[in-house]
């Protein structure tokens, strides 16, 4: 059996975030080995150069003894349950002493950061807020360091941008329980809806997996209408959102304006802070993500001036309810990154007041273990076709029967011609799956950009026949 060598770190997975822990680490000059579950994991052989006499191990993690190592850092993807690294996992859970603990890249992040740290969490609308929450802390003139589970990896964020004064940092479950002390200077939880139980096991482990984000932190946001979002910690200040009328102290919505023009307003308690017609994201969803990211910069002592002023430019980001092809009266809508039940409940709810039942869905993909059932109730709603596609569309078809007409393809491609044939005038085609897309595609990414296409072909094609 191979040993960890005597003071070394054991870093566990060869990918973005490991390749960040190895950077990390060489920089602190802190000796390591790392293993990866593959034979040949891809670019082993760049990392093999790029730090050379680093020992590696490819295979199964328990042909390791680790007992000598002084840590063991996992990457986000990596499993601290998988064999060979539950028995330290389960040590590290119980703070027994001899044993090296098991954490992730963003418990190393969190010991070496030396300013303040605004994170966010949730299951859906993280890498929104994030981005809100980033530009608004540079259009208030900070600087401001952007990054985690959302582009740049937390550790090269330290190497990359080291006199930031603030660092913004969208968090996955997944790093989050693996950080045993984040000491955010504001923390939020945004919402919690089912997702990644193949890994969690339950709602209560996810849950809990997220919860790690308010360990050691001065104030959190938290969504007043999901108390599963609210800390345990009783005595950490706590600012609420909603997308109802505010309680004092709340950010929410309410009627406000002249007598003359009353309408919908983004408020603070009592104050309001701008019409919501002004934001240019649209959907009751965004307007709480932009509630979400007030509440931080406040703490953060953004000017609202800055933060209303990103409210109404921020267009959106890609893969979230983009509007990709519009011609003759139909819409395709790409909301591929809606990847759990919850972000396409949210999406449908959003549009919702736009499509007169004119929704033409497109879902499917891997479905994580999840409950299908409550798409069933705002499909029949909305919805004129449910087109199900990939590995779960059996599983969607099921829970979605006698609610709305249901056609079942084999891929994203057979789903989008099924659209492009039924679409009319006055229809939107929206990809929002509910699923993660690994089964037929890279990521959801590349399963946003096959839609994009797919609608552009279409466009051809319709115009080609006109
Ligand atoms: P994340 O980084 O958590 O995946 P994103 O900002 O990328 O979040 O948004 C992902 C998807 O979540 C969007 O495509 C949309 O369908 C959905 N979504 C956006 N805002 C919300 C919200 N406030 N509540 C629930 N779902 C949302």
């Amino acid at each position: 059996m191979q040993a960890v060598p005597q003071g070394h770190t054991l870093v566990v997975g060869l990918g973005v975030s490991g390749w960040a822990i190895a950077r990390h680490l060489t920089r602190q000059a802190r000796p390591f080995m790392v293993a990866d579950t593959r034979q040949s994991p891809p670019g082993l052989e760049a990392f093999r150069a790029a730090f050379p006499g680093v020992e590696i191990h490819c295979g199964r993690l328990d042909e390791i003894d680790a007992s000598r190592a002084v840590e063991i850092v996992v990457s986000p993807g990596v499993d601290p349950r998988s064999p060979g690294l539950a028995r330290y996992w389960q040590a590290t859970l119980e703070g027994a002493p001899g044993m090296p603990r098991v954490i992730g890249e963003i418990a190393l992040f969190a010991g070496a950061c030396r300013a303040p740290i605004a994170a966010i969490t949730g299951a859906n609308a993280k890498s929104t807020v994030t981005t809100l929450l980033g530009e608004m802390a540079r259009q208030s003139g900070k600087r401001v360091a952007v990054g985690g589970n959302l582009g740049i990896a937390a550790l090269d964020l330290l190497a990359e941008c080291p006199d930031a004064e603030l660092y913004v940092l969208e968090l996955s479950s997944f790093q989050l329980e693996t950080t045993p002390r984040l000491g955010a200077a504001t923390a939020a939880f945004l919402n919690l809806s089912e997702d990644h139980l193949d890994r969690h096991g339950d709602m209560a482990g996810y849950r809990a997996a997220k919860l790690a984000i308010f360990r050691g932190a001065e104030h959190a946001v938290v969504n007043a209408e999901d108390h599963l979002t609210w800390p345990d910690d009783v005595d950490l200040p706590v600012s609420r959102f909603t997308t109802r009328p505010p309680q004092p102290e709340e950010w929410g919505i309410a009627e406000s304006g002249s007598e003359a023009a009353r309408e919908p307003w983004l408020m603070h308690g009592e104050v309001p802070i701008m019409a919501v017609r002004e934001m240019r994201l649209a959907g009751r969803h965004n307007q709480a993500n932009g509630l979400a990211a007030m509440a931080m910069g406040e703490r953060l002592g953004l000017s609202h001036e800055a933060m209303v002023r990103v409210l109404k430019r921020f267009a959106g980001l890609p893969h979230r309810g983009e509007l990709v092809a519009e011609a003759h009266g139909i819409r395709w809508i790409n909301d591929s990154k809606g990847t759990n039940v919850g972000a396409t409940l949210a999406a449908i709810a959003g549009l919702g007041p736009t499509l007169g039942g004119r929704l033409i869905w497109l879902g499917g993909g891997m479905g994580k273990a999840a409950d299908f059932t409550p798409l069933a109730e705002p499909l029949a709603r909305h919805a004129r076709e449910a087109v199900v596609f990939g590995a779960d569309a059996a599983r969607l078809a099921q829970a979605l029967a006698g609610h709305v007409a249901i056609t079942r393809c084999d891929d994203l491609k057979a789903a989008m011609a099924r659209a492009g044939d039924i679409a009319e005038p006055g229809d939107c085609v929206l990809l929002s799956p509910a699923c993660a897309s690994l089964d037929q595609f890279s990521n959801y990414q590349a399963r946003g950009e096959a839609f994009r296409a797919g609608a552009a072909a279409w466009l051809q094609t319709f115009d080609q026949q006109e």
